[in-house]
């Protein structure tokens, strides 16, 4: 099947993109690794930004004085106006698509506050935001015609020269690489934190594939070092404590039964603050019992569910043990004008896209305002572009490349443990490019990310059998695992100072030298380079410069 438009990713960004790029006579494709209902998206608890007064412009100017306060210096202005402007446009049209936000008593949609926020201003469906306005978004693309292309893995770009022709997919049920050839195509991937295996509130599969893609396919990828981490995730699951748990009043105590911050400083802040009492052999819990039975069970009724499921725990009588977890990724694929990256007829949008709206923190409840944003403006651009463009040839010595890597991971024998693998990763990033870094942790970091590198092409399934096989996609996400997981290692290395998300034990002080993003680009095959990002017409000049001495 050919597409006129072809979306990877089922998330917001997808969802809205799929949505705008559909016409009444083109086709349309969402495409997803797993079923269409998991993904980040579908979790999001707390809510959404919005100024809903479209001329209100005092509100409006102080959301995006709060979001570029939060990108701490390597905020896009240009961007980060354009989402804030269009955010009451977007609940309107959710609103219409069928969400139905919650209500204060004079019947307008209610609005809480959220961290970093001055004002209140997020947009809500109880606690379960996400999976309300995704729900609505895959009923309303249905009706419009969309296709959805589910349990299939995207490998690698088609491309045509340095125009997209389509998308080079692994299909679940039967291990077979197919081509879905497109006239444009959106990547709507979503980040990378479930990289940090064992200490993330993503699911496991968030292992960057579509970054790694982007690199793959000469890309840049940029702000790759700043990852959020939120304070409070289950110690066992990792599973979120949302922050209404700390803004409806709760304590975050030691195993002495101390308070050691103030629960409501900035989420780097209070990671900051449990990681050190971690470091001193002490455990960190919070502590809800003062809120009383009623309390937590209207105010925060599916955290008092899951930490009874999860955990076995009565948040009425006992303390929850936590730890901070790893769990929004403000880097990706370099894109301007918003959504535009240098391979025409490939835009990028939502958490996979870097355009600068959240530079080197994110403000929370922005991200889902950015999917919606700019998944829409990706639609858009890419349904215009179809429309002035035919199919551009498939290159099928690159689709035959990937069917080899497939056979071969599937023809040898092996006896290493590849989800070993993952799960030291895991422990390796947490601990080496986790909320407090140093040179010596990000170095032993980065030998360990090169010796698993060297490992990963030695890698085969065990069970040989093609149909549904988890392995083969597990060794293909590890691939892309370890090639993001460097990205972000040399970024953390080259950034000498502390802003935003990341902080160096080694460089505590904000340097201005540092006041521009960090790109990472692949030179050769493996081989990746890190600068800082230059000026646009520079960058316009060394390209042609590389095209004419290649
Ligand atoms: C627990 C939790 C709570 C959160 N709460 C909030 C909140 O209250 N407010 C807020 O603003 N933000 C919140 N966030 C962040 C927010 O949910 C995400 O940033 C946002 O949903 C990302 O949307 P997206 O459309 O970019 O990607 P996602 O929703 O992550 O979707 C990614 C999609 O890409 C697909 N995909 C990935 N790789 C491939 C591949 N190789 N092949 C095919 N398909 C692929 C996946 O299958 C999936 O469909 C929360 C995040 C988490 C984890």
């Amino acid at each position: 099947m050919i597409y006129d438009v072809v979306v990877v990713g089922g998330g917001i960004a997808g969802l809205m993109a799929a949505i705008e790029a559909k016409s009444s006579t083109n086709r349309v494709a969402i495409i997803t690794k797993g079923n269409l209902f998991k993904s980040n998206s579908s979790l999001a608890s707390g809510g959404i930004n919005a100024v809903l007064d479209p001329y209100d412009h005092g509100e409006l100017q102080k959301h995006m004085d709060d979001t570029l306060k939060s990108a701490a210096g390597l905020g896009d202005k240009k961007s980060i106006e354009y989402m804030c402007k269009r955010a009451p446009h977007i609940i309107k049209k959710l609103t219409e698509f069928g969400v139905e936000f919650d209500k204060d008593d004079a019947g307008n949609i209610a609005q809480r506050s959220f961290g970093g926020g001055s004002a209140k201003r997020t947009c809500y469906v109880g606690d379960k935001t996400g999976a309300a306005i995704t729900q609505a978004l895959i009923k309303h693309a249905k009706s419009l015609g969309v296709q959805f292309l589910v349990n299939n893995f995207i490998m690698n770009l088609a491309l045509h020269h340095s125009k997209v022709s389509g998308v080079i997919s692994l299909r679940r049920f039967d291990s077979s690489v197919v081509v879905y050839p497109a006239k444009a195509v959106i990547l709507a991937g979503g980040g990378y934190a479930g990289i940090y295996r064992g200490f993330s509130t993503n699911a496991v599969d968030y292992t960057g594939d579509l970054l790694a893609i982007a690199l793959r396919a000469g890309l840049r990828l940029q702000d790759m070092e700043f990852v959020q981490f939120h304070p409070t995730g289950f110690a066992k699951s990792s599973n979120l404590v949302s922050e209404a748990a700390r803004g409806e009043g709760g304590y975050l105590v030691n195993d002495e039964g101390k308070r050691f911050v103030d629960e409501l400083e900035r989420r780097d802040v209070v990671s900051r603050a449990i990681a050190e009492q971690i470091e001193n052999g002490k455990k960190v819990f919070i502590d809800l019992r003062h809120l009383g039975k009623e309390l937590i069970e209207k105010k925060l009724p599916s955290l008092y569910k899951s930490a009874f499921l999860q955990a076995g725990i009565d948040l009425s009588e006992e303390l929850l043990p936590i730890k901070p977890v790893a769990h929004y990724t403000m880097g990706g694929v370099e894109a301007s004008n918003g959504v535009n990256t240098d391979i025409k007829g490939l835009f990028v949008c939502g958490e996979c896209a870097a355009n600068g709206v959240h530079g080197a923190n994110r403000l929370g409840g922005n991200s889902l305002l950015e999917g919606a944003v700019f998944g829409e403006l990706a639609g858009t651009r890419a349904l215009a572009y179809s429309r002035a463009k035919d199919f551009y040839p498939i290159d099928y010595s690159k689709v035959i490349k990937d069917i080899e890597l497939v056979d071969k991971i599937f023809d040898k024998d092996t006896s290493k443990n590849f989800n070993a693998m993952r799960i030291s990763l895991g422990n390796m990033m947490f601990s080496g490019v986790g909320i407090k870094r140093n040179q010596e942790g990000l170095e032993k970091a980065y030998d360990y990310i090169s010796y698993l590198r060297s490992e990963v092409p030695t890698l085969h399934c065990i069970g040989k059998e093609r149909t549904n096989n988890v392995e083969l996609i597990s060794i293909l996400e590890l691939r892309n695992v370890t090639e993001i997981a460097e990205a972000v290692i040399l970024s953390a290395l080259k950034r000498e100072e502390s802003r935003g998300a990341h902080f160096r034990v080694d460089h505590e002080e904000t340097n201005p030298k540092y006041a521009k993003s960090i790109v990472v680009q692949e030179l050769k095959k493996g081989i990746l380079r890190v600068f800082l990002k230059e000026h646009k017409l520079l960058y316009k000049i060394r390209k042609i410069f590389n095209a004419k001495t290649n």
